[in-house]
């Protein structure tokens, strides 16, 4: 990727929002993994994490499905 294209996809990025898991709250279920329409979820032993963030298009379903409430979706931190 150009460099001149890196400081506008930052701040696409830092419009968005991803789902942030709270690991105490889940349980393992799988659910978020299946759902996720764009399939950027997987599983890390029980876990979910997001390996292909660039591929979530914040929908949320992942956060809806969650018998755990145990996802949310958060804006990424800005950059000083
Ligand atoms: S917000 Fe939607 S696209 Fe993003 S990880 Fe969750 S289900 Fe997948
Ligand atoms: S749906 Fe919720 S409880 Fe189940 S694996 Fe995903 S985050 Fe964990």
């Amino acid at each position: 990727m150009a460099a001149r294209s890196q400081p506008l996809l930052r701040r696409v990025w830092q419009q968005r929002e991803l789902p942030v898991l709270d690991d105490r709250l889940c349980t393992g279920c799988e659910r978020c993994v299946g759902v996720c329409p764009t399939e950027c979820l997987a599983l890390d032993g029980h876990r979910p994490w997001l390996p292909r963030p660039e591929h979530c298009v914040s929908c949320a379903a992942c956060v809806v499905i969650c018998p755990s409430a145990a996802l949310a979706l958060a804006r990424l931190p800005s950059e000083a």
